[in-house]
């Protein structure tokens, strides 16, 4: 199946904002790719992008309004970037190597009030690999994470 995903995201943003306006937050998009067009399965991408907005949403700063921010970029005409940004409460660098894993969550400093089972990024990690894609993540404790995809275009 060939989607647009500049049009997928723009739709799941859509219906992120209310959520995260209610926080008192700030979502914002910057769809830059001029070519999005990937062979993904939609539901499963929608499930991927969604996951790591669900995830920012809920490991969001108490003391700052979440701030939330989607791109996309084309690299050299063959391979889509999707960054997803948060100034949310950060993943420690030991931290860091687990969080795809299957059930890991992180323990200390983190959100506990938190309800999940450690399985949102581990689906977002396979799925993203079945997709002949990569993953990666930057992050510092206290100040953001932001989650890099990179899909092949078509
Ligand atoms: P589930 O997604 O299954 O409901 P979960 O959110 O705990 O549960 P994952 O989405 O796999 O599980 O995330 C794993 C852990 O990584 C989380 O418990 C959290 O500690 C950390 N994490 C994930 N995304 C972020 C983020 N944007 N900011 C800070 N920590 C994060
Ligand atoms: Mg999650």
């Amino acid at each position: 199946q060939e989607i647009d995903a500049n049009k997928a995201i723009s739709n799941i943003v859509s219906t992120f904002k209310l959520k995260v306006e209610s926080y008192g937050g700030k979502i914002v998009s910057e769809l830059n790719a001029t070519d999005a067009i990937v062979e993904v399965d939609e539901m499963h991408f929608t499930n991927v992008i969604f996951n790591l907005l669900d995830n920012a949403v809920k490991y969001r700063r108490d003391d700052e309004p979440l701030m939330l921010k989607v791109t996309t970029a084309d690299i050299s005409g063959t391979r889509l970037e999707i960054r997803i940004s948060d100034n949310g409460i950060g993943i420690k660098r030991d931290d860091l190597k687990k969080i795809f894993e299957k059930f890991y969550r992180v323990s200390t400093g983190n959100r506990h009030d938190v309800k999940g089972f450690g399985l949102g990024l581990a689906y977002v990690h396979k799925m993203v690999h079945e997709l002949k894609g990569d993953i990666r993540v930057e992050s510092e404790l206290g100040i953001g994470t932001t989650f890099i995809i990179i899909l092949p275009l078509t």
